[in-house]
């Protein structure tokens, strides 16, 4: 089962689009549409900004969320937002 990506201290999420059923390895590589929003139930676009950069936009809402191109796989995204979360948690 798929534990849904928070990425913002708001809780927003990124969950796996209905048509995977839920199931998706965390080592799977993120594909240019990789899931659905949790709070408006839009569906997220990932573009590349600039040779370092990908930007995530909810296509619904417009929530808009940074990260590196270091980050290629659904484990790299949570690894990513659960480090840039960790200190407000605190
Ligand atoms: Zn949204």
């Amino acid at each position: 089962m798929f534990n849904p990506i928070t990425l913002t201290k708001y809780g927003d999420a990124l969950l796996t689009p209905p048509a995977r059923g839920g199931y998706l390895d965390d080592e799977e590589v993120l594909p240019e549409l990789p899931g659905d929003h949790s709070g408006c139930g839009g569906n997220f676009a990932i573009f590349k900004i600039s040779e370092g950069w990908r930007r995530m936009t909810c296509r619904r809402c417009n929530l808009v969320v940074e990260f590196t191109s270091q980050v290629k796989t659904y484990g790299d995204l949570r690894k990513y937002f659960t480090d840039k979360l960790k200190p407000l948690n605190n």
